[in-house]
C-alpha cells in the first residue's frame, strides 16, 4: 500500500513540473501573440514580421499582401478626392 502512495506521489511531482513547463511555453507564445498587427483592409490579424508596413500621413499601416495594400490605397483615394 505504501508503494502505491509512493507511485502516486511520483506521478504528481511529474505532472506538476510538466504543467509548469507547459505554462512557461504558453507565456512565451503570449509574447509572440502581442506582435500581431491589424490588416486595415481585410481586418485580419497578421504577424508583424510578415506584414507589409506602409506609412501614410505619419500613421503606420500593416497589410497581409500587396493586394490588400493596393485595395486599401484605392479606398482612401476614393474617400479623400
Ligand atoms: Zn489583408
Amino acid at each position: 500500500m505504501k508503494f502505491l502512495i509512493f507511485i502516486a506521489f511520483l506521478i504528481f511531482i511529474y505532472w506538476y513540473f510538466f504543467i509548469r513547463k507547459k505554462r512557461l511555453t504558453s507565456d512565451k507564445l503570449g509574447e509572440l501573440v502581442e506582435e500581431l498587427v491589424l490588416d486595415e483592409n481585410c481586418r485580419r490579424y497578421i504577424k508583424k514580421e510578415e506584414a507589409i508596413k506602409v506609412e501614410i500621413d505619419g500613421k503606420n499601416y500593416y497589410f497581409c499582401s500587396k493586394k490588400c495594400l493596393s485595395e486599401f490605397l484605392q479606398k482612401i483615394s476614393k474617400s479623400q478626392p
